[in-house]
């Protein structure tokens, strides 16, 4: 095929063992664990869950032997990380059953969904969407993914966040309002989703700024860290 430029190369996550993992697209959900929607001034009931998008080229691939730096952004003076567990799908479908949806999934990893807060606060007060305070390049550092047959389906389990070497956010996966394979079915009942796609699931309370030459250190228990510095 012909094209009117050289397109770019397909966005990719390493998988330990297996061939490299081709990203399609980045779907999110907001205010995931009871504590941090109390923080953002939410309500820790359950409310339909509310979903937003990264582009996959929104990806900066992190691997324990080549620690990701992340330009700070452009138009926000604060800029915040939210540590959230990513689940990595191997097969496609619409309106996915709860109960089958843990097998369309070829793995897990750490991410961030980088946010400019100010941005977000801002559209907020407007009702106008967030892509700009979270769709922006490099705002989804991701670790290399843990293929799901090295760690079992994850339901529960630590994530935490530490900047420079500080404790920031710290929780436990099982506390999700919406557990992943209700996400999955609910997702799949808006959109088809396909093999290749990648679901960040919220993150615990305790968010804050990050400010050029923080490290942080990004974790969920069984799964390859994530460590991006802020250039
Ligand atoms: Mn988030």
């Amino acid at each position: 095929m012909d094209y009117a430029f050289p397109p770019e190369p397909v966005v990719t996550l390493s998988a330990m063992s297996s061939k490299p993992f081709p990203v399609r697209r980045i779907y999110c959900i907001a205010r995931n664990y009871a504590d941090h929607a109390i923080e953002m001034g939410g309500d820790p009931e359950r409310e339909e869950p509310c979903f937003f998008t990264k582009p996959a080229t929104a990806i900066l691939p992190n691997n324990s032997a080549t620690p990701a730096v992340m330009p700070y952004p452009s138009a926000t003076q604060n800029l915040h990380p939210e540590v959230e567990l990513v689940v990595a799908m191997l097969l496609g479908g619409s309106n996915i059953p709860q109960d089958k949806a843990n097998d369309y999934i070829f793995g897990y990893a750490v991410g961030l969904d980088m946010t400019r807060r100010d941005l977000q606060a801002a559209a907020k007060a407007k009702g106008q969407p967030w892509d700009m305070a979270k769709g922006f390049d490099f705002s989804a550092p991701c670790s290399a993914i843990t293929p799901e047959f090295y760690t079992g389906v994850i339901a529960r389990g630590k994530i935490e966040l530490k900047v420079n070497g500080e404790v920031r956010q710290s929780g436990d996966v099982g506390d999700m309002i919406w557990k992943i394979p209700e996400i999955i079915n609910r997702l799949s009942n808006l959109v088809e989703l396909c093999p290749g796609d990648l679901i960040f699931t919220g993150t615990p309370a305790g968010v804050g700024p990050v400010v050029k030459g923080d490290k942080i250190e990004a974790m969920v228990q069984g799964l390859d860290p994530l460590t991006v510095t802020i250039g």
